[in-house]
């Protein structure tokens, strides 16, 4: 691994009750700095905000549902950014943010200040963290999920490998909560294992297993390699850069 992007979906990051799990943040943080010590150049797209939002205020009454959603993005993201500012400070680590949108992500002028933005930042040894600009972007104009999002970041960055973190294990050959069910290890780019996908979407985020295979195969098909892992497991990131075998994951390349 030399360049690698790491996606944090919200139910990893907040608890039950949907307030922002410190803890958890904490400890990816630190795996983040070994693995940045290890001379591995990561860039963090994380979720989480509107979750964290909603857990902070009270929208007023009458706002309608897009309000409500734009007001909790607008308030979590600077209590997730805050957060992150200052675990990663505690290591001498810089971070900033990254607030995107889909429409950046189409070829232009847009794309490329994007990407030098990124690229500078990392050869200034500064954490990129990257998230929708979902104050912004509503409706048809939002990304399907951060699963999304995180692909584009990884082709735009060149990064060879892409971590998917969420509250499953990995893809299931069966339902994830069926006895017997397994998680599968490897994913080939000719392999269709489209039959295997649910369409139980997260709870906390609006990610489900749908987006992330489909950005899991067209990422692999181009030589970024992508794993799927339980960012609630404890070294998750650390394990997967080390030992990948001993710790249960599907890796699509
Ligand atoms: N961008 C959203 C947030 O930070 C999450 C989108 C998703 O669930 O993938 O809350």
């Amino acid at each position: 691994m030399k360049r690698i992007v790491v996606k944090v979906g919200s139910n990893v990051l907040t608890r039950e009750d949907g307030t922002l799990d410190t803890t958890r943040v904490s400890a990816l943080t630190d795996q983040i700095q070994a693995l940045r010590r290890r001379g591995i150049e990561v860039i963090l797209v994380t979720s989480g905000a509107v979750a964290c939002g909603r857990s902070l205020v009270k929208a007023a009454p009458g706002l309608d549902e897009v309000q409500q959603r734009q007001l909790h993005a607008a308030v979590g993201q600077v209590r997730l950014m805050d957060l992150y500012y200052r675990l990663f400070a505690d290591y001498g680590i810089r971070i900033g943010q990254i607030l995107t949108m889909k429409k950046n992500f189409e070829p232009g002028e847009e794309y490329e200040n994007q990407k030098n933005c990124m690229e500078g930042m990392l050869e200034s040894g500064i954490l990129p963290v990257v998230n929708e600009n979902d104050a912004v972007s509503i409706t048809e104009l939002m990304f399907t999920d951060n699963d999304e999002l995180s692909g584009l970041v990884a082709e735009m960055t060149g990064a060879d490998t892409l971590i998917i973190l969420s509250n499953i294990d990995g893809l299931y050959d069966g339902e994830p909560q069926a006895p017997g069910s397994r998680v599968i290890a490897r994913v080939r780019p000719s392999d269709d294992l489209s039959a295997c996908i649910g369409e139980a979407h997260s709870s906390a985020g609006r990610g489900g297993m749908h987006t992330k295979y489909s950005v899991a195969k067209r990422l692999s098909a181009i030589g970024i390699r992508v794993l799927l892992a339980n960012g609630k497991r404890d070294d998750i990131l650390i394990r997967l850069a080390d030992a990948p075998a001993d710790i249960i994951h599907t890796e699509f390349s």
